[in-house]
């Protein structure tokens, strides 16, 4: 076999075809139905207990930190009104270690960050002053049955710490910021697909799901109580209005774990079989900023075993589990296959043919495009089952906002699956870039809150 011969095989089995797209959204339907049933599915589908749409008009002021799979962020945000809003933030790399270190020196991460912040934007006034209401937003899989809590369901995108799997991550916040004297209050907690779909609505009535394509991917939208078989019995009566919204963050990542439909290769199987949580987020594996230079890799390593690239080189550097990051894939499709050749003898001192390199660029064409085409089945499963003809997907994150030609391949997709048979500009369900959902989604989320509590009480 030569290169080519290799590649073209490779191409096969990443092309999703739009017959192949069809039928994994038809399955993707059922699964969120399952998720949503009492016995449940493979796909979460957790409420995320965010009971009322935004109008645009709160206000107020709010802190909010995020916790996502790169960084921690902490957002200053005032809510003006008018769908206005004014931030300040701040990010605090999560030290690389931490992923997999220590509960409590995760904790004390968060917590002394939010302390340094605290103390810089509100000066002196420190400890002696009211507690700040914070909306906690916590990118990983948790249990609710109040908004101001959450069980961590396991962990995902690599993280693997002991001792929080099971456990509600609010107190194990509070108790370190308290220990710190910081004057903070966590008053909820919530997904970052439903900060994004709050942070957009309250921007734009339009949208109608939030989605990340990140490091992770998930998606949330809003369903009614009544729809929502397993949540009977568990509607506390003061919240109960049978027709209320229900903010449902998916966990859509999860998708197919028992692999029915998906399309995945021996990269996504090595992958899976690999991570701290084989068996897990199927679908993330293959479409999620975290694994798609690991695919990469992972098919050149399998080339070069095959002595078809690279040959009688020592690739040692690139033998390394996710030595390159997504910004390789990304940054290589950007540019042309001659910037292949300095980066790939800086990164890993390896030495590229002209065909390799004109290969290594279309793999990572191949890979985004996958990437795109597979997303967007989650989106039209949520358009199916919610009968959503129109309307903006507010999205965001680094695949979506790096990756190049993310959102035509998506809105390709799309029509794929729809067959609008119109120009691309007046596509119906379009991706659009979302407003910022752990900052002002949270402040959102927090004031909806306050304004209910303060409801039920009179
Ligand atoms: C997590 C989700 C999150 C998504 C995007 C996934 O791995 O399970 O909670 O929304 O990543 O950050
Ligand atoms: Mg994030």
């Amino acid at each position: 076999m030569s290169l080519l011969d290799a590649y073209e095989k490779t191409k096969q089995e990443l092309t999703v075809t739009p017959e192949k797209l069809t039928e994994i959204t038809n399955h993707f339907v059922s699964e969120l139905n399952k998720g949503l049933s009492k016995t449940g599915g493979n796909i979460p589908m957790i409420p995320g207990w965010v009971m009322d749409y935004p109008t645009g008009q709160e206000t107020g002021d709010y802190l909010a930190i995020d916790l996502g799979g790169t960084n921690l962020r902490v957002v200053k945000v005032s809510l003006l009104g008018d769908s206005k809003f004014t931030y300040e933030a701040e990010k605090y790399p999560i030290p690389v270690p931490m992923r997999t270190g220590k509960s409590e020196d995760l904790w004390n991460f968060i917590a002394d960050s939010l302390d340094t912040f605290v103390k810089k934007h509100y000066g002196s006034r420190g400890s002696s002053m009211a507690k700040l209401p914070l909306g906690f937003t916590f990118s990983y899989p948790a249990s609710q049955d109040a908004i101001n809590e959450g069980v961590l369901q396991r962990w995902t995108k690599g993280f693997d710490i002991d001792g929080v799997e099971g456990e509600n991550v609010v107190p194990l916040l509070q108790d370190a910021i308290n220990v710190r004297n910081t004057p903070v209050e966590v008053v909820s907690l919530i997904n970052d697909t439903t900060g994004t779909l709050v942070a957009s609505k309250y921007c734009d009535p339009e949208t109608i799901m939030g989605l990340i394509f990140g490091t992770g991917c998930n998606g949330a939208y809003y369903d009614v109580c009544n729809d929502i078989p397993k949540l009977e019995g568990r509607l506390p009566d003061d919240l109960l209005k049978e027709n209320s919204p229900m903010a449902i963050n998916c966990e859509y990542g999860a998708f197919d774990n028992e692999w029915a439909v998906l399309p995945r290769t021996k990269y996504d199987i090595q992958i899976d079989q690999e991570s701290p949580r084989p068996g897990q987020q199927y679908y993330e594996k293959m479409i999620a900023g975290y694994y798609l230079g690991e695919v990469l890799r992972l098919i050149l390593l399998d080339y070069y075993s095959q002595d078809l690239i690279f040959k009688d080189q020592n690739i040692k550097p690139l033998q390394v589990p996710f030595a390159m990051d997504t910004s390789f894939p990304s940054r290589i499709e950007q540019h042309s296959a001659t910037f292949v050749e300095g980066l790939f003898l800086d990164s890993f001192n390896i030495k590229t043919t002209e065909e390799e390199r004109n290969i290594i660029h279309d793999l990572c064409l191949l890979i985004g495009t996958r990437s795109a085409r597979l997303s967007v089945c989650g989106i039209a499963a949520i358009c199916k089952k919610r009968n959503y003809k129109a309307g903006h997907c507010a999205s965001d994150g680094s695949v979506f906002n790096m990756y190049p030609h993310f959102k035509e391949r998506a809105h390709e997709a799309l029509n794929d699956i729809f067959q609008w048979n119109c120009d691309p500009k007046d596509y119906p369900i379009t991706l659009i870039h979302a407003e910022d959902g752990s900052g002002v989604g949270a402040a959102v989320i927090a004031c909806l809150t306050e304004k209910r509590l303060l409801a039920n009480k009179s």
